[in-house]
């Protein structure tokens, strides 16, 4: 138990370093040049001529997300860098809700570059982790600054977020990183639902079919928050992209929480609790389905909604985990290990959301590392799972024997009882040579020794049959004072020795014991021929006891 426990914290502990390698190596998937840049409000009839040259009427020090939605100019700082015809430029931001997006570059040389985005927005520049891409063209001169027009800005987290110079082989290389840090999700999430659903066959817990649901919908999740779905669809608006990562990832939250609730025994969601678990179920999704069909309609309000809905659902964690660990749940810490990671970063994102922390790639990006990690401790636990299921089944089989051996046992002197005796001795192959042996005037032996006394004769004497005969030998206790030894012919037990042996053993106060026996040789294939030599053998055996006792009477079954 001690050494699984080990292994298991080995196993998790490594794949957390491996996880956490991930951001550290993905970090160049952010990586190129941040550009800082600065704000004004679109009051109309603005020329972007002459605003590029202007910088100075841009407010750099105002949070984005203050200026709420509407239009706006963005202006970088100065850059100073050329986009070479063999060493181009890109700049790179961050897909967020906006009508239209148009940029201007400002070359060295004076003149002036206009890219607009169609009614899809940015949807044709989107990378892997959401991230749209322009290509600066390729000049002479040098790129002095780039302006944006944002038109419809829904403005929720800012105006224009995560700007960054990147060359071709920065964007290469940050694609490859997201590819591989995704696919990585996917192939374990796929792994996670596809073994979970086969062991749903053998175990059918239906939290098990929570999970992949809940698994289903994130893996969903990324692939609209990833970009990957315009990828898949390039005529998608951006816009209804980003309102689908609502409607998953809503979804997504109800499916954690119905799988938690069947995850944890009845015990533990009973009352107010399961009340509130069903709510917050209703109101993660009912939000994010909202947002979905009605956004940009009071979109800073269905936001807000949304990101509370999800604080609401971790703090559920802290009742639910007081109560587990109160009502002496049996899943407590696997849920606290395998969530405590995703839990950590709902709750981060929705004070990201809520600009109580700064917005971040990684924080919006967090639910599919926090995911990763929970998906390798499940897997853990999985395996953990069928390592129980093993032993539970390797448990059950000697308890059977046990009970199977208990069954066959007479309980004082653990030979075989009559009913064993029977099963095992019917159909035996070949002649066998049965003996009946009786105790001679055990009615005295218990009046001499009392019944305790007369106990300790019969154990004495069972030990004695027990380990005189030889293996394969079949030795039961049939009645009260009375035996059964059953052997093939060729490898008889003397009975003559048996009565010798008896003779010469030490009981209690030294009484002397004596055994009369009736033998008889016959085949035994069925419950017919048992009975036949059975009667001829206790026939043998009263005329032992008639002959005056202590002796052996052999008998013919032909003489029956
Ligand atoms: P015989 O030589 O004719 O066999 O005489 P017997 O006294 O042995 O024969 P009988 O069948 O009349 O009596 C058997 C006695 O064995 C009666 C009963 O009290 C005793 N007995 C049966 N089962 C047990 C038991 O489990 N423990 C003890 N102590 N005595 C038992
Ligand atoms: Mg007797
Ligand atoms: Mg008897």
């Amino acid at each position: 138990m001690v050494g699984g426990i080990i292994k298991l914290l080995l196993a998790f502990v490594s794949c957390v370093a491996l996880l956490c390698g991930v951001p550290a190596c993905a970090q160049k998937g952010v990586a190129g040049e941040p550009l800082e840049v600065c704000i004004l409000r679109d009051i109309g009839g603005m020329d972007p001529a002459a605003l590029i040259h202007q910088p100075r009427r841009f407010d750099c020090d105002t949070e984005q997300y203050r200026f709420g939605p509407g239009d706006y100019w963005v202006i970088s700082q100065e850059i100073d860098r050329p986009s070479h015809p063999h060493l181009p430029l890109n700049v790179r931001v961050a897909s967020l809700w906006q009508q239209s997006l148009t940029l201007q570059i400002l070359y060295a040389d004076g003149s002036i570059d206009a890219q607009t985005t169609d009614a899809r927005g940015i949807t044709p520049l989107l990378q892997l982790g959401a991230i749209a891409e322009h290509p600066l063209p390729a000049r002479q001169s040098k790129i002095v600054r780039l302006l944006w027009h944002v038109e419809g800005a829904a403005n929720l987290r800012g105006i224009l977020l995560g700007a960054r110079l990147s060359t071709a082989a920065e964007s290469a290389h940050a694609n490859l990183t997201m590819a591989a840090l995704y696919a990585g999700f996917a192939g374990l999430a796929l792994a996670l639902i596809i073994y979970n659903l086969a062991l749903w066959g053998a175990l059918r817990h239906r939290f098990q079919l929570y999970y992949c649901l809940m698994v289903a919908l994130l893996l969903a999740y990324t692939f609209s928050t990833s970009g990957a779905l315009a990828w898949a669809w390039p005529e998608i608006a951006n816009n209804t992209r980003l309102r689908t990562n609502f409607l998953l990832l809503g979804a997504t939250g109800t499916a954690a929480l119905v799988f938690a609730r069947s995850f944890f025994e009845e015990r533990i969601f009973a009352g107010w609790l399961g009340r509130y678990a069903t709510m917050v179920g209703f109101a993660t999704s009912g939000v994010g389905l909202f947002y979905f069909l009605t956004a940009p309609f009071a979109i800073g309000l269905t936001d807000t909604a949304f990101t509370c809905s999800f604080i609401a659902l971790s703090a559920a964690v802290f009742p639910l985990l007081w109560r587990a660990w109160r009502l002496r749940s049996n899943y407590l810490w696997l849920f606290a290990f395998a969530w405590g990671a995703p839990i950590l970063t709902a709750a981060l994102r929705a004070l990201a959301n809520l600009h109580l922390i700064r917005w971040g790639f990684w924080i919006d990006n967090s639910t599919i590392l926090a995911m990763m990690i929970e998906a390798v401790v499940s897997s853990l636990a999985v395996a953990y799972r069928i390592k129980l299921l093993r032993s539970e089944r390797d448990d059950a089989i000697e308890r059977e024997v046990m009970m199977r051996r208990l069954a066959d046992t007479d309980p004082l002197t653990g030979l075989l009882n009559r009913r064993a005796f029977l099963n095992q001795a019917i159909g035996r192959s070949g002649e066998q040579l049965l003996l009946i042996i009786d105790l001679d005037h055990f009615k005295r032996v218990n009046e001499t020794l009392g019944h305790d006394g007369g106990d300790e004769v019969l154990r004495v004497f069972a030990r004695m049959l027990r380990t005189s005969v030889p293996q394969g030998t079949l030795v039961a206790r049939i009645g009260g004072e009375e035996f059964a030894i059953l052997t093939p012919v060729d490898a008889p037990v003397e009975p003559e020795a048996v009565l010798a042996r008896l003779r010469q053993m030490r009981m209690p106060f030294d009484i002397q014991v004596t055994a009369s026996i009736g033998t008889c040789r016959g085949t035994l294939n069925s419950e017919i021929e048992w009975k036949a030599l059975y009667r001829i053998a206790d026939s043998a055996l009263f005329d032992a006891k008639s002959a005056g006792r202590d002796r052996v009477r052999h008998a013919l079954r032909e003489a029956a």
